[in-house]
């Protein structure tokens, strides 16, 4: 009785799953199992983050409103790309992007901050304000130089170690309008009242200095 009942269960099995097209039980269930689990995709390795246009860089980032990513996606980009390692490493690779608005030459962000710099830059034109930058990513080589001037005395503002700016990752800007943007100017009160909405906050008070942070940093 018991072993009909079994039996009867078991064939109701069997047709559910071949009805599914799946894998008729025994041992090699386990297996087969396993062997789509590891197929599944990992980590993205860093080379993924390193396709030929720009589209498809914010494609693997997974774009959030406007296509500015989010401080925890931005995050993750960062630690799947092995990035804050490579702080003012992160030239010639065809992983920063060059951005519109340069002071003087071509200014490179990272790809999330290149993103929202363009969208935040284009807000701001559509409210008269022309935003230029006079320092993006700086390499180890160029945020060094700037320290070395900063210890002799030479710089009336404070700079980080290389390592230790976000301008080596490619996350920060220095905006300008012919001098370094201040307290009085209508670029300074244009960022204060709207770079929040586009993942861009300052710090301290260097009423220049911009961070990408993604949006709700
Ligand atoms: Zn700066």
């Amino acid at each position: 009785m018991a072993t009909d009942a079994l039996s009867q269960v078991m064939g109701r099995i069997a047709e559910i799953r071949s009805r599914l097209g799946m894998v008729a039980p025994g041992g090699r269930f386990a297996e087969i199992l396993d062997a789509k689990l590891d197929s599944r995709p990992g980590p993205v390795p860093p080379a993924a983050f390193v396709p030929a246009s720009f589209t498809s860089r914010l494609a693997v980032l997974g774009p959030g409103p406007r296509g500015v990513v989010t401080a925890s996606e931005l995050s993750s980009y960062l630690d799947a790309g092995g990035i804050r390692e490579r702080n003012g490493r992160l030239g010639g690779e065809g992983l920063l992007v060059e951005v519109s608005g340069g002071w003087s030459g071509q200014p490179l962000l990272l790809p999330p901050a290149a993103e929202a710099w363009e969208q935040m830059r284009e807000a701001a034109a559509a409210d008269g304000i022309d935003l230029r930058v006079i320092d993006a990513y700086r390499s180890w080589e160029s945020q060094d130089r700037a320290y070395q001037a900063f210890l002799a005395g030479n710089k009336s503002a404070n700079v980080l170690p290389p390592g230790k700016s976000r301008h080596g990752l490619g996350l920060a800007v220095d905006v300008t309008n012919g001098r370094i943007v201040g307290r009085s100017d209508p670029e300074w009160q244009w960022l204060q009242d709207n770079a929040w909405r586009f993942g861009w906050y300052p710090i301290s008070n260097e009423t220049w200095h911009w961070e990408f942070r993604g949006l709700g940093a």
